[in-house]
């Protein structure tokens, strides 16, 4: 999809909050830090529109992106901060939980992981969740312009055991430093709309 109208629609907390267009949503994920607001900006071809790494209790909210009125990106607050107090965890866990298990709009959640590095326990307990409910995902794995190309698919490899990944779910190999995986990382979006 070539994005040419992005609107930063809202941020919401509750479910009365969230829009009624009805268009398909696509709800992002990762771990503060792993480049998340990076693969959205370079998604819809914006510098930055997307904030980058906030801090830990700062982003409780979801940030819906209405894109080409099509389809809205969900920025939801990236996990596994150290620092995050055990309260505030579970008002993430809850407050996620509930977004990603009622909300009809939704095709899947676009989870965001390191390709250098095999997944943490914070990404493998966010696939897991995913799993339980259902609800399909797309991995991407981003920062592929850290590592040679020659060893990407041993990297992928790793990726995909260590979450113990569903067969039909798509991991696709990322960089929001060179544009790598746009076009297909979009098909997979378009394919699921
Ligand atoms: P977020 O906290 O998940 O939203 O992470 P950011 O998008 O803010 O990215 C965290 C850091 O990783 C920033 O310094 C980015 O410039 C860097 N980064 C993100 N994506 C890439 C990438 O694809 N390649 C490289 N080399 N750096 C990246």
């Amino acid at each position: 999809m070539k994005v040419h109208n992005v609107e930063m629609i809202m941020s919401a907390v509750r479910p009365e909050q969230y829009p009624a267009e009805g268009y398909p949503e696509f709800a992002l994920a990762g771990r503060s830090n792993v480049g998340k607001s990076s693969f959205i900006n370079k998604m819809i071809g914006r510098k930055s529109l997307a904030r980058t790494s906030s801090k830990p209790g700062k982003t409780q909210t979801l940030n819906f992106y209405k894109i080409e009125e099509q389809l809205f990106f969900v920025d939801v607050p990236g996990y596994g901060y150290a620092k995050v107090s055990k309260s505030s965890r579970e008002t993430w866990g809850k407050f996620i939980q509930q977004y990603m298990t009622e909300r009809e709009p939704l095709r899947a959640v676009i989870q965001i992981v390191d390709l250098r590095h095999a997944p943490s326990a914070d990404d493998c307990a966010m696939y897991d969740f995913l799993v339980e409910n259902n609800m399909p995902a797309i991995i991407i794995a981003t920062k592929a312009d850290k590592i040679p190309k020659g060893k990407w698919e041993k990297h992928k490899k790793v990726v995909r055991e260590t979450l113990a990944m569903r067969p039909y779910d798509a991991l696709i190999v990322f960089s929001s430093e060179k544009g790598i995986g746009m076009d297909e990382a979009w098909k997979e979006i378009e394919s699921r709309m």
